[in-house]
């Protein structure tokens, strides 16, 4: 192949285009001209067969499995409490992988099926969910995308369809189909799309049902053609194959409400009908949610069909003070860690004074934030020594209860209040 001769009346062999002398143009041995054009096409669409058809050596090596209680201490180094949730959680995925192995071992043979366990998990927001979930996929190093149910639509109205969750697992699995077809993927809100309403309505639930309907084909295990770069599909765009039988779905939500489904459900069948709320009274300071079962996922408004899809049910506590606190010191990768780290970076070696920590947590709970909230308390704290110090001669800093309080002024306080 050559740089094309320049020559008169030279066209492209593939396109017909007249070239007009000036136009880079490639020429083979045979004298075949290629244009730029046509060239650039022809690099689109090998990139597009690579990424449809990547290399299988990577996928087939088998998951390195980890022992339940592997993955719980695992998982107790980055999340605080939630021991029910990690310890259910730990079990599912090593049930699942370790299906997902044996299935890969013995391709052809007549195995007994293991159906898949995906996972629902209902718990309030900002207590450890999604952290729980990505936790778990690091340590498997496998894919991973979080799907947002809130956007999802049924296929053909305004919003995300449920196959675009697909190209994301696919790009978190650099378009290697195999590894995405193994990956993991964390429903976020899922509660959001329960039935509105118990009857059928004339207006079609587009965002509820609807969405329910398309995410139980891809849970029962679907080929799903995909845009592999996301976004909506063109029918003219070249559609990646996914097969969605062995990809782990976990769906989480704070489920607002579930526990009086939980509660009624739980008077009825203890008492033989609902007599008064005595029996839920004696249970107010502890959450109900321990005791959810499929049946109350179904009164919520979740169809039957996608409840029996998920058939572990994993539940984790609002978080109190006591977890807060361990939360801002104790985890890996705890904020008060991450902040000493970057002081260190400067050179200066940074130390809190314990009542901080308590002063936190206090302002965390008084404006409603959570777990979620102590990285703003923080940042809006810490800001003016991280501007400050960089510039100074100052090698060690003690942050002291007066210095944060001076600190926490009436705009933070409105700021917190909105966040
Ligand atoms: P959810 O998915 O339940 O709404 P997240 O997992 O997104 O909540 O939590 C938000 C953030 O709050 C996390 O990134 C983490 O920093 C912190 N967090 C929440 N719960 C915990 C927990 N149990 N242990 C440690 N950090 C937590």
């Amino acid at each position: 192949m050559e740089k094309e001769k320049k020559r008169k009346n030279a066209r492209c062999s593939f396109c017909g285009k007249e070239l007009n002398g000036r136009e880079p143009a490639v020429q083979g041995g045979d004298g075949a001209i290629l244009c730029r054009e046509c060239s650039r096409i022809a690099q689109g669409y090998f990139a597009e067969i690579e990424k449809e058809f990547p290399s299988k050596g990577k996928a087939s090596a088998p998951i390195k499995l980890k022992k339940p209680k592997e993955i719980k201490r695992f998982l107790d180094e980055y999340v605080i409490g939630q021991e029910e949730a990690k310890k259910v959680l730990s079990v599912a995925v090593y049930n699942h992988y370790k299906r997902l192995n044996h299935v890969a071992a013995h391709q052809g043979e007549d195995v007994t099926e293991i159906e898949k366990s995906n996972i629902v998990m209902v718990g309030p927001t900002g207590t450890g969910k999604t952290l729980l979930v990505r936790s778990i996929a690091r340590l498997l190093e496998v894919p991973f995308c979080i799907a947002d149910a809130t956007v999802l639509t049924e296929a053909g109205y305004v919003g995300e369809d449920v196959d675009s969750i697909l190209s994301r697992l696919l790009q978190a699995a650099d378009f290697d189909v195999a590894q995405a077809e193994r990956g993991i993927i964390f429903i976020d809100e899922i509660d959001k799309i329960a039935r509105k309403g118990s009857n059928p309505s004339i207006t079609r639930d587009v965002s509820g049902e609807g969405v329910q309907q398309a995410l139980l084909k891809l849970l029962e295990g679907t080929d799903a053609l995909v845009p592999p770069q996301g976004g909506r599909k063109h029918p003219n765009a070249e559609m990646v194959k996914i097969n969605t039988r062995h990809i782990l779905f976990i769906g989480g939500g704070s489920f607002d409400g579930l526990e009086r489904h939980i509660a009624s459900r739980m008077n009825r069948t203890s008492i033989g009908y609902k007599k008064d709320d005595q029996r839920v009274a004696a249970d107010k300071d502890e959450s109900l949610l321990k005791y959810v079962s499929p049946q109350d996922l179904r009164s919520f408004g979740m169809i039957p069909e996608l409840v029996g899809r998920f058939p572990v049910l994993a539940y984790l506590n609002e978080l109190d003070a006591d977890a807060l606190r361990s939360i801002l010191v104790e985890p890996k990768n705890a904020l008060v860690r991450q902040y000493k780290q970057l002081f260190a970076m400067d050179g200066v070696d940074l130390e809190f004074d314990p009542e901080v920590y308590d002063f936190i947590v206090e302002k965390a709970l008084e404006f409603n934030i959570g777990a979620r909230g102590l990285r703003g308390i923080m940042e809006a704290m810490m800001n003016e020594l991280m501007y400050e110090l960089p510039s100074s001669e100052v090698k060690e800093y003690r942050v002291t209860l007066d210095y944060v309080k001076s600190h926490f002024g009436k705009s933070l306080s409105e700021k917190l209040k909105n966040s």
